[in-house]
């Protein structure tokens, strides 16, 4: 039947009790006749309460023990695991990501995943264990230190192991029934979607939709992993993430509109009073890179006329407001801007569908059910399948449920069913 890798994420994991119940399930597919991989997440909000006691310790640890600290709690839920197992009766084999052979970049906190030589989970299997793999770990090549992946990277080390193994599907095990039309917590009528292509899933993910980490689906993607998302707390199917299939968005029963994605990550920058001249934009955001920086979304303003100044918005994660502030105070003589403006309060509104590609108005019915919800746009950007917009953070689930509402995505029964509570 060949291998099916498992990732099962904090929530499903709580307690002792989950864990138990987590162990039940993966011993029913081994039961089923497949050779199960699994890559676990920490137990609960355990990374949350590491980096509390982290920060109680030191206000800014040294980035190779702050892994080596966060690793663990993946180390606890992976031994567990395979307690659990053995108490059903059959063998399991824990191993941290670098024992697993998740071979990573360098950057602590945020590494890459250039390799995977999983040659003793192959052997394990072979043996006839079932294999556990701490998730969000690896061991850098260079440095052979050990890494994390980023905040809810035990999606991309399943996907990554699911695609070194050649396993016919990742399965992803969460606290809710699959990928939803949106966020279920804000929209009660929000529908489970039952496929949905990569293009799609990549856009939502990187609009905010926090169900599947946006590395793992950019993995998928490219190694062609079916992935299925599902909850650990009931049977019932989830949402496959597959190739869009040739001729897709213009047959009848394709909805045009994937779902309706939100962030509450951001912070807006404007740069008031730039002069108009060839280069100014790019000093901005060179300053900006050389400080490591992430920008999302920018938008300029024709100059005015009389004065021949403009001004400059964009987006970047809250966590760089502080970094990308001073980086631009450095410049103020160089550039000659009149002064920045910062705000935290705002969220993003994004609208996915590959259906949109065909298919003309959807930004002006879009734009119209913001407007009757009396939700002002401060900024927007698009691409061939996402319009996103800035709003102000107190109207984001308005807008969302407004737009979900416009687009006839509601399910006239409420089938949305959130068992946990973290969403991972
Ligand atoms: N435990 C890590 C986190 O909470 C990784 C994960 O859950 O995927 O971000
Ligand atoms: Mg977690």
């Amino acid at each position: 039947m060949g291998i099916v890798v498992q990732k099962y994420g904090g929530s499903s994991l709580a307690d002792a009790g989950r864990i138990k119940e987590v162990a039940r399930r993966i011993v029913e597919s081994k039961k089923a006749g497949h050779d199960v991989v699994v890559a676990v997440s920490a137990m609960g909000d355990s990374t949350d309460e590491l980096l509390e006691l982290a920060e109680g310790v030191s206000p800014l640890p040294p980035a190779r023990e702050l892994d080596m600290l966060l690793t663990a709690g993946e180390r606890i839920s992976m031994a567990l695991v395979a307690m659990a197992i053995s108490d059903l009766g059959f063998t399991a084999r824990s191993f941290t990501g670098s024992q697993a052979g998740v071979i990573t970049d360098s950057a602590h906190g945020r590494a890459k995943i250039i390799d995977v030589t999983p040659g003793r989970i192959s052997a394990a299997i072979a043996d006839g264990h079932i294999v556990i793999v701490a998730g969000f770990q690896g061991v850098s090549q260079d440095t052979k230190e050990i890494t994390t992946l980023g905040r809810g990277g035990t999606d991309t080390t399943a996907v990554a192991l699911a695609a070194a193994l050649g396993a016919a599907y990742c399965e992803i095990y969460t606290d809710v029934d699959g990928v939803f039309t949106a966020d279920p917590r804000i929209v009660p009528t929000a529908r489970r979607l039952e496929r949905v292509s990569y293009e799609e899933m990549l856009e939502m993910a990187a609009s905010g939709a926090k169900i599947l980490h946006l590395r793992c689906v950019e993995y998928a993607r490219r190694y062609d992993m079916p992935v299925h998302v599902r909850s650990s707390f009931s049977h019932k199917e989830g949402t496959w993430i597959t190739p869009s299939q040739p001729g897709e968005e213009e047959a009848m029963e394709q909805a045009i509109i994937a779902g309706v994605a939100h962030d509450r990550s951001e912070a807006k920058i404007t740069v008031v009073g730039v002069p108009d001249k060839v280069g100014e934009a790019a000093r901005i955001f060179e300053a900006l890179a050389a400080s490591e920086v992430n920008i999302d979304m920018v938008v300029q303003n024709v100059s005015a006329a009389a004065t021949g100044l403009t001004d400059i918005s964009f987006t970047l994660p809250r966590t760089d407001g502080q970094q990308a502030m001073s980086a631009l105070a450095g410049i103020q003589d160089e550039v000659g801007y009149e002064k920045l403006l910062y705000d935290d309060q705002v969220g993003k509104v994004s609208l996915i569908g590959a259906g949109m590609r065909s298919h003309p108005g959807i930004t002006a019915k879009f734009f119209a059910s913001l407007a009757s919800a009396g939700v002002n746009i401060e900024m927007i950007s698009t691409s061939e399948i996402r319009i996103s917009v800035i709003v102000d953070e107190a109207q984001v689930d308005e807008a969302v449920r407004a737009t979900h509402t416009a687009f006839e995505l509601d399910a006239t029964e409420v089938e949305a069913v959130v068992y946990g509570g973290t969403g991972r």
